[in-house]
């Protein structure tokens, strides 16, 4: 796209967002055109604090559609667009509510613990929601006598029970930018930069974590890089996060760690099906947007808020 196009497009945006009274947020994985002209950039939790609190008439959520639901589930009088309704996420698609709830019946003793990447279904089933960013601080409120299951994410799951020492059921569904990985690259890397540090995410598989000099969500990865006093990184999460990084950091260096495939450009392809166009386009249309019904918004709602009562100690709200 040429340069004009894009300054076009941009003007575009800019005037609908005015004339709809609507805010743009977007997720550390968007491309950075969309990271760029966002009016706020976040990880999960960030993003459905600041959806909960959004004043505007027309909230446009540059992310996945879990991300997009969350926003009206929180803030259910604002119109929710996404300039993509099929830009899912594995993490949903591999968990099919009614299998789940099958699995779940058969343990009715335990605590369910969801992943906010998950379907509007399954958190309709849980009692806790978490992000990467509050996990460890959810599961260490729940009763040492308590059974945990939590769900969807095995490789985040298996990190949460070796940081907290319990026990949990974990569901088997993964992330498929996180898994992929590879150990023998990352290995490799780490010959080649031994002075950087590596930064990753606890999506990915634990030969990874085990590698790892810090594991943490989006936020927490991109704050320890801005405080560090290291000035070179290799990065174990989503390769456009990058962009948000040098932002942040200028000067320092990030590596992304390739895949098995030896591709160091691990992108999802779920948050990719976005791009400026669709942003115009759902911003000038007004669609697709997001529609809950109303008894399942409100048992999605629970475990949302039993997450910020535990991790703000009250429930972000817009005043209205
Ligand atoms: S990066 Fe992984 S967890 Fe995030 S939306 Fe993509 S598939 Fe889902």
């Amino acid at each position: 796209m040429t340069t004009a196009i894009r300054d076009d497009l941009e003007l575009e945006i800019e005037d609908l967002r005015k004339e709809k009274n609507a805010i743009v947020l977007a997720h550390y994985y968007q491309h950075a055109d969309i990271q760029d002209i966002a009016d706020f950039v976040g990880d999960s939790l960030a993003l459905s604090r600041k959806a909960a609190t959004c004043e505007q008439d027309v909230i446009v959520f540059c992310g996945v559609r879990f991300m997009a639901e969350t926003a009206k589930i929180l803030n259910p009088s604002r119109t929710v667009v996404l300039p993509d309704y099929e830009a899912s996420c594995s993490l949903v698609d591999g968990c099919p509510p009614a299998v789940f709830q099958a699995w779940r019946e058969k343990h009715p003793d335990h605590v369910v613990v969801t992943y906010i990447n998950s379907s509007l279904e399954l958190k309709s089933m849980s009692d806790y929601c978490c992000t990467s960013s509050n996990a460890v601080q959810i599961i260490e409120a729940i009763p040492a006598d308590k059974k945990i299951i939590f769900a969807p994410d095995k490789n985040l799951g298996a990190y949460l029970a070796k940081v907290t020492g319990r026990e949990m059921l974990l569901w088997q569904g993964s992330c498929m930018v996180h898994e992929i990985f590879s150990e023998k690259h990352l290995v490799q890397l780490k010959e080649q930069h031994q002075d950087a540090l590596v930064l990753a995410h606890p999506e990915c598989e634990e030969t990874i974590l085990a590698l790892a000099d810090f594991v943490g969500s989006t936020a927490g990865i991109l704050k320890f890089a801005r405080e560090s006093e290291h000035t070179k990184f290799l990065i174990g999460t989503e390769a456009r996060m990058i962009h948000a990084m040098e932002k942040e950091a200028p000067g320092k260096e990030f590596i992304p760690i390739p895949t098995s495939t030896g591709c160091a450009c691990n992108e999802c392809p779920h948050m990719m099906r976005n791009n400026m166009e669709k942003l115009r386009d759902c911003l000038r249309d007004l669609t697709p947007a997001i529609e809950i019904e109303e008894s399942l918004r409100l048992r999605a709602l629970l475990p949302i808020e039993a997450m910020f009562k535990v991790c703000d100690g009250d429930v972000p709200t817009s005043g209205d």
